[in-house]
């Protein structure tokens, strides 16, 4: 008999992953076809704001796929011109900020390097930079900032006048301090890295001196944006205003859509200089608006942050853990041992998704919607699955 993993080995290009077969969900539970149900505290990798086909999600895709789906960019929709002027108002991006539509992460950094790269060659600059422990996306521009031997090195060349330095006010200082810094990027909290936030200050500090030696500030929120860490935008926490951002993950929760938002005067574009056919087409942009007006009228940021502790809380002290970083829904919890992936499936042996970012810590980023009937649930299945793992390394849990 064949089965689902021969046929995914068969048909799909071999880049891992495929941990289940999923075939359903509803709020924060998903089911594999075998029937079998999961707490999802994932969600598609801090991507299901609603959960599962929350019915504000399902109604905008629903009636936009009914009456207008596709059309070029050609073309302006209601839909577009209505998330633009959220995503604005929202970021704080003021009359003259502006906003690109595309359909991942990835492709909202590529619209980035490429302000960057216009801004490069209005300045004479030419750098850009980004920080160690960086992940900025899959591309061969965005993996140029990404740096991680094992996801660079089987494809180098990679772009030129990229640097990567480490993540200190010092190194910052030392990197611009010639002047030849076209733009910085930044993630608030480096998600793939293990929910790592910057060292305090570090971004106010970013935003000075680039200001200072005339580089471009652009912020990653592809995973932190969108209301992941209890504000609309990580950066929001540090009062300052960067001069782009990129989202995507959870902008239309779950339907692909990235975006960039330039702030102040730094759009550089021009006709001719970018676009993508797909990009903020009026099923995306839909589906987004009805996503972020459902955050702002129920107050799911409060909630995000008020679930944010009390999951923080739920596994302090419990076997194997030494702690938790991130804000608000987007929490890692390290481990004495590097043991993460062992958790990760003893927990989905159990009815759990977690994810494993590094060998030392677990991901998690649940809906926005969850209660207490899902931080119990998680609590009891994520203690139980450190116990089980705990007990077959002795030495580490503590
Ligand atoms: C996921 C992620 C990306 C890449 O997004 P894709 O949609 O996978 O292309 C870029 N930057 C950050 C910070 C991310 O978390």
């Amino acid at each position: 008999m064949t089965t689902w993993q021969d046929e995914a080995s068969r048909d799909l290009l071999n880049l891992g992953g495929r941990l289940a077969l999923l075939v359903r969900g509803e709020g924060s539970h998903v089911w594999d076809a075998d029937g079998v149900r999961y707490l999802d505290f994932l969600g598609g990798i801090a991507v299901n704001a609603l959960g599962h086909a929350h019915p504000v999600f399902v109604d905008a895709a629903a009636k936009q796929a009914a009456t207008l789906a596709h059309v070029s960019n050609y073309f302006a929709t209601p839909q577009q011109l209505e998330l633009a002027a959220r995503l604005k108002r929202l970021a704080g991006a003021g009359q003259s900020g502006h906003v690109f539509f595309a359909n991942s992460g990835s492709e909202a950094n590529e619209t980035a390097i490429k302000l960057a790269r216009l801004h490069a060659h209005k300045t004479g600059k030419k750098t850009i930079l980004s920080l160690a422990g960086a992940f900025h996306g899959r591309t061969m521009g965005s993996l140029s900032l990404t740096p991680k031997p094992a996801y660079q090195d089987p494809f180098r060349p990679l772009l030129p006048d990229v640097a990567h330095i480490e993540v200190t006010v010092e190194a910052l200082e030392r990197a611009l301090a010639d002047d030849t810094v076209a733009a910085l990027f930044v993630e608030p909290i480096q998600g793939e890295a293990g929910v790592v936030p910057l060292p305090d200050g570090f971004l106010r500090r970013a935003r000075e001196l680039t200001t200072e030696h005339g580089a471009l500030l652009i912020v990653d929120e592809v995973q932190t944006g969108v209301g992941r860490t209890g504000e609309w935008f990580a950066f929001q926490r540090e009062g300052i205003i960067p001069d782009a951002m990129s989202l995507a993950k959870g902008i239309a929760a779950g339907f692909p859509l990235g975006a960039l938002v330039t702030f102040g005067e730094n759009d550089l574009f021009y006709p001719g200089t970018h676009n993508s056919t797909f990009g903020g087409n009026p099923l995306a942009t839909a589906v987004g608006n009805a996503v972020l007006a459902e955050i702002e009228n129920t107050d799911l940021l409060a909630n995000v942050t008020t679930r944010g502790t009390q999951l923080r809380n739920a596994v302090r002290g419990v076997p194997l853990v030494t702690g938790t970083r991130g804000a608000g829904l987007l929490i890692g919890i390290t481990l004495s041992a590097p043991v993460a992936a062992d958790v990760r499936d003893a927990a989905q042996r159990r009815g759990l998704i977690v994810n494993a970012p590094t060998a030392d810590v677990i991901r998690i980023a649940p809906a926005y919607t969850i209660g207490d009937a899902e931080v119990d649930e998680f609590t009891t299945l994520f203690t139980a699955a450190l116990a089980e793992v705990a007990a077959s390394h002795p030495k580490e849990s503590k």
